[in-house]
């Protein structure tokens, strides 16, 4: 068994096989393997959930909203992947958003696979008396702007409403999946895990996957396997699929590649949760106070996450309000909100065979027809404004730092400008049933027309759900781990001879 990327749900995957199969399991990560955490071999910045590094990036930059500036696409070099260095915040969404996907797992199964990942993962949910001066001012203000306070963030069937974030932090260490899932079967001789090695491409012969092909230390290296699964991510994964000819033919050919199997959707539908950004300098009563906060302990950039309605019950947007350091280490406020539901669907494709050279990413963020994705954001900006007008916020403000932020009612131009987006690409290698229709992967999550080739992670995620998605990413590929370390049941021979 190849595990191809060792990421979040590489890292989850190989680990549920390795404990439910007699298999034997080689993980490919492009990045560093730094051992287990007890091991102490891992970068402090890595480890320090406080706020986000940028060591181990990827390095993919592309379109935003057409005719804005070029965003950089963050994405983990590392074992355990995007969770090793992103913000920690573990909302579950909404239950109905998961049925969507059309695999086989009731409201109880979800909600056990969400429970199970927050375990995994040692997710607790921050208290009241830990929260900075600005992220408790900024919980006030939502609740003064008529959104209630509860609890229920990891909670499926929760509606609008604001609080501590759940997070995966204990004692300040960003507990990644590469902790929570491999480092108990890391003594297992059946698990082996190669980094430092890129996958080039999968060799296929005719529906069977046969090798992968690898570079390491700038040597060719070849794996053979049973079984391959892609654990690459929402760009990582369609373009290892791209590259052994598994994709849209012609677009293939443009580049080189021999097509193997014409699948229309590889690298298409591509989305993530589109935001726009308040930013404001920290007043001198918010630097005060945060100088006495940071005086007992390390400051957070990320506590707090609302939830809100713009037009789509029960929710659709997120307001995650962060603190960062300006260049003279003063304080920036910022007050994003993101859209949950988002109808603009966007593209990757290869620039070239070059297995290090970076695809094209499009997003077309905004770009829906009926302008519903702008419409939210827009609710959302208004919603924002409130919140810097309210009582327990506006003392904490000083100047605005954006048009958006200026303006009463800014423009369609204002709003561009302000653009960003939530880190949560998915979509890439969707789950379906008619590869002709767009459709990757079965239910399974094995790639259609192939009979030993997978793919797990956030790629497959058909429609984003309305949450941070490194929770349901480590859910679902736990779900279809087990699925597929456990056989389908056999007819009962009894159960018939009764019937009969
Ligand atoms: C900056 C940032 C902040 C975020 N904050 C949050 C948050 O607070 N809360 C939250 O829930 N979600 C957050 N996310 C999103 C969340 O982390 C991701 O949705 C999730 O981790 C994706 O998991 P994945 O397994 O699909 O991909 P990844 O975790 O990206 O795993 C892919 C792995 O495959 C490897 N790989 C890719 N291509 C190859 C190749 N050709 N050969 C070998 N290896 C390869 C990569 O190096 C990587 O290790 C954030 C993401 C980022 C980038």
């Amino acid at each position: 068994m190849a595990v191809l990327g060792g990421g979040t749900a590489g890292a989850v995957v190989a680990a549920r096989l390795i404990e439910l199969t007699p298999w034997s399991v080689t993980v490919i990560e492009a990045g560093p393997d730094y051992g287990a955490f007890a091991a102490g071999g891992w970068p402090a910045d890595l480890l320090d959930a406080l706020t986000l590094p940028d060591t181990h990036d990827w390095g993919y930059r592309g379109a935003g909203v057409p005719g804005g500036a070029e965003l950089t696409f963050e994405r983990a070099r590392v074992i355990g992947g995007c969770s090793a260095h992103n913000g920690c915040s573990q909302t579950t969404g909404y239950g109905p958003d998961y049925h969507r996907w059309g695999l086989s797992w009731d409201d109880k199964q979800v909600a056990q696979a969400m429970r199970d990942a927050a375990a995994a993962l040692r997710v607790r949910a921050y208290s009241d008396d830990e929260l900075t001066p600005f992220q408790a001012a900024a919980m006030e203000a939502m609740v003064a702007c008529g959104i209630p306070r509860t609890d229920d963030l990891d909670d499926l069937d929760g509606g609008v409403g604001c609080g501590p974030s759940p997070v995966n932090n204990p004692d300040g260490v960003r507990w990644n999946t590469a902790f929570g899932f491999l480092d108990p079967v890391r003594a297992e001789p059946r698990l082996r895990v190669l980094d430092h090695a890129v996958v080039d491409h999968v060799e296929l012969d005719g529906p069977t996957a046969r090798r992968a092909h690898i570079r390491r230390h700038d040597r060719g290296v070849t794996v053979e396997a049973e079984r391959f699964i892609l654990c690459g991510g929402a760009y990582g994964s369609a373009e290892m699929l791209l590259r052994s000819g598994i994709g849209p033919a012609s677009e293939l050919a443009a580049v080189g590649i021999r097509p193997r199997l014409d699948l229309p959707g590889v690298g298409q539908n591509l989305h993530d949760h589109p935001t726009v950004e308040l930013r404001f300098t920290a007043s001198e009563e918010l630097t005060r106070r945060l100088a006495e906060y940071g005086g007992t302990r390390p400051v957070p950039d990320e506590q707090v996450i609302g939830k809100a309605r713009a037009a789509t019950d029960p929710y659709d947007l997120h307001l995650f309000p962060w603190t960062e350091r300006d260049r003279d280490g003063g304080w920036i406020c910022v007050l994003p909100v993101a859209c949950l539901t988002p109808h603009s669907r966007g593209a990757l494709r290869l620039a070239s065979t070059d297995p290090t050279a970076k695809p094209f990413i499009d997003h077309r963020y905004l770009t829906d027809a009926e302008g519903a994705d702008l419409a939210a954001l827009r609710d959302g900006v208004d919603l924002c404004r409130r919140l810097v007008a309210s009582k327990p916020l506006a003392p904490l403000l000083a100047r605005p730092l954006n048009a958006v932020s200026a303006d009463r009612s800014p423009d369609d131009k204002a709003l561009r400008a302000a653009f960003g987006h939530y880190w949560h690409p998915v979509g890439t290698c969707a789950i379906g049933d008619d590869p002709a229709s767009g459709a990757v992967v079965d239910t399974t999550g094995r790639v259609h027309g192939t009979d030993n080739l997978w793919v797990i992670d956030a790629s497959i995620v058909p429609t984003i759900p309305r949450a941070t998605t490194n929770l349901p990413v480590v859910a679902v590929a736990d779900h279809l781990a087990r699925a597929m370390a456990t056989p389908p049941p056999q007819p009962d021979p009894l159960e018939n001879r009764a019937c009969a």
